[in-house]
């Protein structure tokens, strides 16, 4: 008999996305825009406080737009964490920009704050920095601002990760000049693709939706003076994400518990340490990970095969892009003096666990039992 399969964090629907879906279908809103997206954008901006939004139809799209409202062109330096997924990099080469991989430091696993200041020395111009807040767990915000606030450098917030989480009180995607969500189908809340650029400022996110439908200047017959983009969310997945977006506090509650059962049954096992959280923030916990000790024999590898072979899904943690191949040009700057790489180290010891907010407790044991008894417990 075949096995459940159980994942790492797959989509999770409730019903109300349907009826949305189907409100699109009734009127004919089939087409791109519509009723459905400019109410997820107002429901977003209720929901997060982030002042205006514009829906898109990925989260690399709203992070591309932002670059664009900065001016982000030919040769620009940007400061982008080093441990993250490649699509919080890839719109910086679009527009023929330079990425600088900014190292973690180890209490969030997050853009190092040291590491900023050390690229602050070396680049005095940078047109942007890009922080994380990696699997939910926000990064130390009130540093990484006040360093670019003291230079005088936009921060954009790639909050893919972490929608519904918060720090200080705010929501993550809120505290930058620019804020993108994904709604990608393995986040926390998805329309099965589909992502979203935030910003206090009306105007700027005006000019995205304008970049976003072709950059089409108010006129009847068809004129451009810029170069547009086919970026909008569609009517349809805005349907989806109206519906999910009412789960969103529910996912979010599942997913600390998983995390809170996993950290509750490695607390014996002094060689399992969990993905940390931030105490200045409330993190919406979309992935859980751990990372082994040092001097341990097991690897990830051996735990990722021993689940693997019950059916169920887990992950290396993102490998930093200062060693992907197509980055290999770029700069690095180590969070560590000795230039050692905590981002690296967290990569080679650690792996994400299945945080599907469909688990139930008896997946969560058998998950919990399989990890404990590759350390012989
Ligand atoms: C998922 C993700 C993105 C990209 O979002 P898409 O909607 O898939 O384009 C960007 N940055 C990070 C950190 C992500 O995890």
């Amino acid at each position: 008999m075949s096995k459940k399969r159980i994942y790492l964090s797959s989509p999770t629907m409730h019903g109300e996305e349907q009826k949305y879906v189907q409100e699109a279908f009734d009127t004919n809103w089939v087409a791109p825009l519509g009723p459905n997206v400019n109410a997820l954008e107002k429901e977003m901006a209720a929901y997060t406080g982030c002042g205006y939004a514009a829906a898109l139809s990925a989260g690399t799209a709203a992070i591309h737009l932002a670059l664009k409202l900065l001016g982000v062109g030919q040769g620009d330096v940007v400061f982008v964490p080093d441990l993250t997924f490649s699509a919080t990099c890839n719109p910086i080469v679009y527009e023929k920009g330079v990425p600088v991989f900014i190292d973690s430091e180890p209490d969030t696993w997050n853009m190092s704050p040291e590491a900023l200041e050390r690229a602050f020395e070396k680049y005095q111009t940078p047109k942007a920095v890009i922080c994380v807040h990696l699997y939910g767990t926000p990064a130390k915000l009130d540093r990484i601002m006040e360093i670019c606030a003291r230079h005088n450098v936009p921060l954009i917030e790639d909050a893919a990760e972490s929608l519904g989480s918060t720090y200080k009180g705010q929501h993550t995607g809120t505290l930058g000049k620019y804020g993108i969500y994904s709604f990608n189908g393995n986040k926390i809340i998805t329309t099965s693709g589909g992502g979203m650029l935030v910003s206090k400022e009306e105007e700027a996110v005006k000019k995205a939706t304008f970049l976003a439908t072709q950059a089409r200047d108010p006129a009847r017959h068809y004129q451009h003076s810029q170069i547009g983009y086919n970026y909008r969310m569609s009517n349809v997945t805005a349907g989806i994400g109206r519906g999910q977006l009412l789960h969103l506090e529910e996912h979010k509650a599942k997913k600390k518990e998983i995390y809170g059962k996993y950290k509750d049954a490695f607390s014996d096992i002094e060689e399992i340490t969990m993905n940390p959280l931030n105490p200045d923030g409330d993190a919406n916990c979309w992935l859980s990970g751990m990372v082994i000790a040092e001097n341990s024999e097991i690897t990830p590898d051996i735990i990722m095969d021993a689940l693997d072979a019950e059916n169920i899904e887990s992950r290396p943690v993102w490998k930093p892009m200062h060693l992907q191949p197509v980055f290999a040009q770029y700069d690095f700057i180590p969070h560590n003096e000795d230039g050692s790489s905590v981002g690296e180290d967290v990569f080679n010891r650690g792996l994400c666990l299945p945080s599907d907010v469909k688990n139930t407790d008896e997946d969560m044991e058998l998950i919990i039992g399989i990890i404990r008894g590759c350390f012989g417990k």
